[in-house]
């Protein structure tokens, strides 16, 4: 591996997530290639690379979307401790996705239920964890549209009636309302007007620091992994070339390849 790595070990806090030597090919085509790191609770991650990097390939292995050909996801469990994910059973999996885990799409419209209320895209996960009465339910579900600035006049309106920027708010809302320890996010931002990216950003910023969930984002855009990282994997052609906390690597890139991506915005 020829990686500058400035990655910084925090003392002997336990990883929430531990990936080792992940690689996963699509017949001749290299996915990503022998990707290992750590994720410590509350840490937000970006994954950075121009397109083609492997980033989302890395995402869907460590999101359970896709099985890599090698290496290991492990998480900690809060039942029963580190586990190595991609040997749960497929009913595991989807508890854990249901539960501790979430995922935000780029496209809000795979993430929502377009035929579904506001108020019930937000209370459906909820609900999938016991709760039961209505009233409670819906008390929660305006608190979270309050939190992502949808009007609640809205609530009981279907989510395609509402612009890009409002059903991206309305998907991160349905994802964080339980409270997950570990969200995965996809450009998050990836199909909005610059304008209505910034507000995101600024308020997906306050909610995640807010619950302290740990985030692993996907971003091509260095200012998005500026605004929300704390550290920073750089990826090309499969491969990590550099990490290291996000000031550091933006303000001080050490491989050439970060140090192109990084002129090329400023
Ligand atoms: P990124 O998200 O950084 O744009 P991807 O993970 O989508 O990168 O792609 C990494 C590499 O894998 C690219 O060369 C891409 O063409 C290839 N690839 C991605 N998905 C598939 C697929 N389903 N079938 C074949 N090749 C794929
Ligand atoms: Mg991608």
């Amino acid at each position: 591996m020829n990686a500058v790595s400035r990655q910084i070990r925090p003392g002997r806090r336990q990883p929430l997530l531990s990936v080792s030597h992940l690689t996963k090919a699509y017949g001749r085509t290299l996915g990503c290639e022998d990707i290992s790191f750590d994720l410590f609770p509350g840490e937000i991650i970006a994954i950075v690379g121009e397109s083609g990097s492997g980033k989302s390939t890395l995402l869907n292995c460590l999101s359970g979307q896709m099985v890599p050909d090698k290496g290991s996801v492990v998480y900690a469990m809060q039942d029963k401790g580190p586990t190595d994910v991609l040997t749960l059973k497929e009913p595991e999996r989807r508890r854990l996705m249901r539960t501790d885990w979430g995922l935000v799409h780029q496209n809000p419209r795979d993430g929502l239920r377009m035929a579904v209320s506001a108020g019930g895209n937000i209370g459906e996960r909820p609900m999938g964890l016991g709760a039961r009465h209505y009233g409670d339910i819906r008390n929660e579900a305006q608190d979270w549209l309050t939190q992502v600035e949808i009007d609640l006049s809205r609530t009981d309106h279907h989510p395609k009636t509402f612009s890009g920027g409002m059903q991206q708010r309305l998907q991160i809302a349905r994802i964080l309302v339980t409270r997950p320890r570990l969200v995965f996010m996809d450009e998050p931002t990836g199909g909005l007007d610059v304008s209505v990216q910034a507000r995101l950003l600024d308020l997906l910023r306050g909610l995640v620091m807010n619950i302290g969930v740990a985030v692993v984002l996907v971003t091509h855009d260095l200012s998005v992994a500026r605004l929300l990282a704390h550290r920073i994997i750089v990826m090309r052609r499969g491969n990590i070339v550099e990490t290291g906390l996000t000031d550091q690597v933006l303000d001080d890139p050490h491989h050439p390849y970060t140090q192109l991506l990084v002129s090329s915005v400023l």
